[in-house]
């Protein structure tokens, strides 16, 4: 078993490093978002001074952010979130200035909806995966809002590993019953 742990952005460069020390003392191998996301200085102070896997990304939407990120190796592992980014193809763009720069691509997936089912596909298609999917643990109530969002059962984990499909599109269809449950809103450029 790999042991990850997340700072969700709680922590100064100097607790993140003490931290750190005591993480890498106890056999965990990835440190994510240890310092406020946005102080890209003080998360690459942490990975210059770790010698285990300082990761993050989440929050980030803007490339040109992720340009400084991976050209100053912030950050050991990127974690970009395919929704938030603004989906597949963007976060492709994330992926490959991260493989022209040696690191890995760890996408961030928290919930059970069609963020994990992307993250699987993208997983499949970049030369950079890192070493995991998130499987959202969050939960478990949190997570009933996806129980019955796709006709399918979308995937199915064995020792450890999934398969992803090679059905059209992303491989499932929302359910009819969902979708009639759903709030819908209309947003337009004025
Ligand atoms: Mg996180």
């Amino acid at each position: 078993i790999d042991k990850l742990v997340d700072g969700n952005s709680g922590f100064s460069p100097a607790r993140a490093i003490e931290l750190g020390q005591l993480l890498v003392d106890n056999g965990i191998s990835h440190f994510e978002e240890p310092c406020p996301y946005w102080e890209f200085d003080w998360t690459k102070q942490v990975t210059d001074a770790l010698p285990i896997d300082v990761t993050g990304g989440e929050q980030d939407c803007e490339l040109s952010a992720w340009k400084t990120m991976i050209g100053s190796r912030v950050v050991d592992v990127v974690q970009p979130d395919i929704l938030y980014l603004g989906g597949m193809c963007r976060t492709l763009e994330v992926a490959r200035m991260a493989a022209d720069a040696g690191l890995p691509c760890t996408p961030h997936s928290a919930n059970h909806g069609l963020v994990t089912l992307c993250s699987m596909h993208l997983l499949r298609a970049i030369p950079n995966a890192g070493k995991y999917l998130e499987y959202s643990i969050e939960g478990p109530y949190s997570q009933q809002w996806a129980d019955d969002l796709f006709l399918e059962r979308p995937y199915k984990v064995l020792d450890g590993h999934v398969e992803v499909t090679d059905a059209p599109g992303w491989g499932v269809t929302i359910s009819p019953v969902f979708l009639d449950k759903a709030h819908y809103a209309v947003s337009t450029a004025g």
